[in-house]
């Protein structure tokens, strides 16, 4: 057996595997899950291949098969959540092939009954309730921003966040030149100085504006060309909480990160805007590799400036600040290679 270890992880960073179960109605294909250990083990096999070395093992600080629940899936990811009240950065990322379980992960399936509510509903229920729950003393004021980077552009998700509206002409595409000096002047600022931010009193709030987020998100999407999948969308939650009696104030933020789908694109078979598409994905996404590969090396360069996204949450990775990435398979036999390199680069950020 081949031996890849993904390394336990060091410092703040840490790793979730999540495979994705076969989907009904699927004609049942075979998998590539070969075993899931006890202590973040994974084994990945092409079954349709015989012979020696032809598994492959992972180490992640878990792993999550296919019958895993939402609620499963946040019960190891509230303690981190849970730090933001106390004023830490945390920023969670799903990495995958699209059709891997990204945005079920982290936000549910289309119709999402509470049941299915993924990590994003699941933190703020929690943060508004214990916000609302804890010492009367501290009062908590929770904004939301979200914006989308398409072909390294930053463009505001909620610039009409409370009406309706859903036209082109209200996008505003965001200039992040001076962002790397926000991010310094203002460590416990906006990330994204000119998102607009709204404030949000419940839960119910916050479902309202990703609705529009991600109705703006699909907008401009056709049906060849799946804009969410080539896209980055990042949700972001800030939380100040105000100690009434010293008056002492904590800042924190949550970044919640969908990223684009990490699939291989042919370069002999797209053009043009496919091939522009698939050219700025790589490139933020090996971005995002090298700045958490840095940060596990505790390198003292750290490359945020290579991409957009990397620039857009650089005070929110390193430092103080906890991340979480979900490495998201799909079990199927077709995806085997992807799974490998999804598993590869996931090996390197550990
Ligand atoms: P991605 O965002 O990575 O492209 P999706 O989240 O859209 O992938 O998932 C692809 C399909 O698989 C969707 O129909 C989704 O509802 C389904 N799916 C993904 N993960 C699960 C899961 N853990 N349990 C049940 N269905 C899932
Ligand atoms: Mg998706």
């Amino acid at each position: 057996r081949l031996y890849n270890e993904v390394q336990h992880l060091k410092g703040n960073i840490r790793v979730y595997c999540r495979i994705r179960p076969f989907l009904p109605g699927q004609r049942k294909k075979q998998t590539t899950v070969d075993s899931i250990g006890e202590n973040g083990e994974l084994v990945v096999a092409n079954p349709l291949k015989q012979g020696k070395d032809t598994h492959r093992m992972f180490k992640f600080n878990k792993v999550f098969g296919p019958a895993t629940t939402q609620e499963d899936v946040f019960r190891d990811t509230q303690p981190l959540i849970r730090s933001v009240l106390d004023g830490y950065n945390v920023c969670i990322f799903a990495y995958g092939q699209t059709g891997s379980g990204k945005t079920y992960t982290m936000i549910g399936p289309n119709s999402s009954s509470e049941e299915n509510w993924g990590v994003n509903y699941r933190a703020l229920n929690d943060l508004f309730n214990i916000s609302q729950s804890r010492k009367s003393s501290i009062a908590y004021d929770v904004g939301v921003q979200m914006v989308e980077i398409y072909n390294e552009q930053v463009r505001d998700l909620l610039s009409n966040g409370s009406s309706q509206k859903r036209y082109p002409s209200y996008y505003v595409y965001l200039d992040l030149h001076t962002l790397g000096i926000c991010n310094t002047t203002q460590p416990n600022g906006l990330a994204v100085p000119d998102a607009s931010m709204h404030e949000v009193k419940s839960t119910t709030d916050v479902l309202e504006l990703m609705n529009v987020g991600l109705m703006n998100r699909a907008i401009g999407a056709t049906a060849l060309n799946e804009r969410s999948s080539r896209s980055h969308s990042v949700l972001t939650i800030h939380v100040q909480g105000t100690d009434l009696e010293t008056n002492v104030v904590l800042h924190g933020n949550l970044h919640l990160v969908d990223l684009a789908g990490s699939e291989r694109v042919d370069r002999s078979e797209v053009t043009g805007d496919r091939l522009r598409e698939a050219q700025h994905i790589n490139k933020s996404l090996s971005a995002l590799g090298d700045v958490i590969f840095a940060l596990a090396q505790k390198s003292p360069h750290v490359p945020y400036r290579n991409s957009k996204l990397t620039q857009l949450l650089q005070s929110s990775l390193g430092g103080q600040a906890k991340t979480l990435m979900f490495v998201q398979l799909n079990p199927d036999v077709e995806s085997y290679s992807e799974t490998v390199s999804t598993l590869k680069f996931a090996e390197r950020v550990s």
